[in-house]
């Protein structure tokens, strides 16, 4: 019940009291005037009484005189007097108006017989003396008979008049009492009153007002200090308190949605931050194990729920190989063909947890397909990788936002990893030779300094084999250039295969190639020049059905620290190939010693 309507009851009941009290006021007030009333009635009561008792003493006063001394002026008076009171009724008549009761007025009407029987004497009196019988006038007014009749007289009125004090004393007494009651209740009204007054306050102060103001004024307190464990009072009330605990519960839920948004914003700037640093040293990687690194060190940081696996596209297998892992995913890291997952053959992610029926990829296991979701990596329209992330939590996708933050981790990675692809292309375009995939001259001054700082440290030799195809313009013009371009491969493939243990082949020129061999000496190094030669001349290539018959190569070989210094190392072999040119071709040439690098003399082997 609202505080206004316990108010407005307390203010009715106290109202209805009032003017109960006041009709009880009035009314004692009323008993009052009737007590006025009957003291007033007894008192004129009084005074006719005492008048008509005046009357008869003064009648009998002077018929006495008028008996005694016979003077006619008292014999007027006593008629005078006689003419004044007036008939009996005249009297009767007087009380009865004033509220005289039957009852009293026969007794005053016997009182009045007996004083007429007296006047009716005292006029036989009176006539006695006027004819000069004084003794009969005496024995009259003076006689036993006469005084026994005054005293019955005054004996009725005395009797009227108590009866009236009775009665009038009876009436002053109720009235007096009736009053006297009618205060009584009037008080206890306003007692009652007033203390319904206090039972109210008191009940709105303490019980509706004081104790939940001080419960609200804790919570309150607390809300303040961003306490929003405080749980508020369940105010059933419909009042003001209720309404503002209604509301202050209100603030408190808003106050927990507002903390949980901002823990929620703190989470998703923390996630966001982590992406940012992931890009930048994803940026400043140098190689893709280093993405691999990157990318398996702060991916369980972005999405803790998820463990998972990066997979690259194995291009010599086109096979999906998984490069980096985190969280011990479930299911093998085994490679699997691209078909086999649906995010990679429609470009888009892939989750087929949830309320809708998708179809699982091949490649995760029945079990946990509901968790998982593929995320193809793509950069230029073209699918370069996958991420494979497993819900660790439950059979059920990631979050919303954890989506969203996959979705950027995916870009990012797959972004970086075509970065580091295209550099490593451009980086090889630069370094290998297109031809025949051998390294060119650009590696080749790298190579040879730290092979020379290598034989230095270790005191070993280095050796350096120049081979160029004999008379290949010949073949060019005769098979055409494909057909030189197909001999130019299989000479670097050779010579590759021959150098790939201990050494490394590049590409010098057209048809000029360069070994260096570390750790090889003279004599190994014009063993390893025979085995080239020998299997180069078992080559028999065929180009459009075209034998293009036998190849042969002459080799210059040149070893460090025997033929001279590291900078004449290749100059020493290109002399030294020159010279088995010169001496027919088909033949290797050893470079003479330390005392003639710069002529570049050579000694035949054969
Ligand atoms: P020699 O026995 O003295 O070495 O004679 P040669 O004909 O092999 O040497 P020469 O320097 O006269 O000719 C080399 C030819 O190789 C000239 C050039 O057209 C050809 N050539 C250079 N590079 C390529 C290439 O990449 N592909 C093809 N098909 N021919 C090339
Ligand atoms: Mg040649
Ligand atoms: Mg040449």
């Amino acid at each position: 019940m609202r505080i206004a309507t316990i108010t407005n009851w307390a203010y009715g009941g106290t109202v209805c009291l009032t003017i109960a009290a006041g009709v009880t006021m009035v009314m004692a007030s009323n008993a009052d005037r009737i007590e006025r009333d009957a003291v007033r009635q007894r008192d004129l009561f009084d005074q006719l009484a005492f008048e008509v008792e005046a009357d008869e003493a003064q009648l009998t006063d002077q018929a006495r005189l008028a008996a005694v001394t016979g003077d006619p002026s008292h014999e007027i008076a006593y008629n005078h007097t006689l003419a004044a009171i007036g008939p009996v009724e005249q009297r009767l008549s007087r009380l009865k108006d004033n509220g005289a009761k039957e009852e009293e007025l026969r007794s005053l009407e016997e009182g009045l017989r007996w004083a007429r029987t007296l006047q009716d004497e005292q006029k036989a009196a009176i006539d006695a003396i006027k004819r000069g019988d004084e003794i009969t006038a005496h024995k009259i007014v003076f006689g036993a008979e006469y005084e026994r009749e005054l005293e019955r007289v005054h004996f009725l009125l005395g009797r009227f008049r108590y009866m009236l004090d009775q009665r009038s004393d009876r009436a002053i007494e109720q009235a007096s009492q009736a009053s006297q009651r009618l205060r009584t209740v009037s008080e206890v009204m306003v007692g009652i009153t007033a203390l319904l007054f206090l039972f109210v306050l008191g009940f709105v102060l303490k019980r509706r007002i004081l104790k939940p103001v001080v419960k609200l004024s804790d919570v309150v307190n607390r809300l303040a200090d961003q306490d929003y464990a405080v749980e508020p009072p369940q105010l059933s009330q419909i009042d003001e308190i209720g309404d503002m605990a209604h509301a202050i519960r209100v603030f408190r839920e808003n106050g927990i949605e507002r903390q949980r948004l901002e823990r929620e914003r703190d989470a998703d700037w923390h996630v966001r931050d982590l992406l940012a640093r992931m890009t930048q040293r994803l940026q400043g990687c140098e190689s893709v194990a280093d993405l691999f690194e990157v990318v398996r060190l702060f991916a369980p940081r972005i999405a803790p729920d998820l463990s998972g696996r990066l997979y690259t596209l194995d291009a010599r297998l086109g096979m999906m190989a998984c490069a980096s892992e985190w969280q011990s995913p479930d299911g093998s890291d085994a490679a699997f063909a691209p078909d086999d997952c649906w995010a990679l053959r429609r470009g888009q992610s892939h989750m087929p947890g949830g309320d809708l029926v998708d179809v699982p990829c091949k490649h995760v296991p029945p079990e946990t397909a509901a968790a998982t979701v593929c995320v193809p990596l793509t950069a230029q329209g073209e699918t370069i990788g996958l991420l494979v992330l497993e819900n660790r939590a439950g059979l059920q996708g990631p979050s919303n936002n954890t989506k969203v933050y996959i979705e950027l981790m995916s870009e990012t990675v797959g972004l970086a990893l075509a970065n580091l692809k295209l550099r490593d292309a451009l980086h090889e375009k630069a370094l290998f030779d297109a031809l025949t995939g051998l390294r060119n001259r650009h590696e080749l001054a790298d190579t040879l300094r730290r092979g020379v700082a290598q034989a230095d440290a270790a005191r070993t030799p280095l050796s350096c084999l120049m081979v160029d195809i004999d008379r290949f313009k010949q073949l060019n013009d005769r098979f055409g250039h494909d057909a030189g371009d197909l001999t130019i491969r299989s000479v670097a493939s050779t010579l590759d295969n021959a150098a790939r243990e201990d050494g490394t082949a590049f590409r010098y020129g057209g048809e000029e190639f360069l070994l260096l061999l570390p750790g090889c000496g003279e004599d190994r190094a014009v063993e390893r020049a025979r085995l080239i030669q020998e299997r180069i001349s078992a080559m028999t290539l065929v180009h459009d059905g075209v034998p293009l018959g036998p190849v042969t190569v002459s080799i210059g070989i040149s070893t460090y620290p025997v033929h001279g210094p590291a900078h004449a190392l290749i100059g020493s072999a290109d002399a030294a190939l020159l010279r088995a040119k010169e001496e027919g071709r088909n033949r290797i040439v050893l470079a003479t010693g330390r005392r003639d690098t710069n002529a570049a003399a050579a000694a035949e082997i054969g």
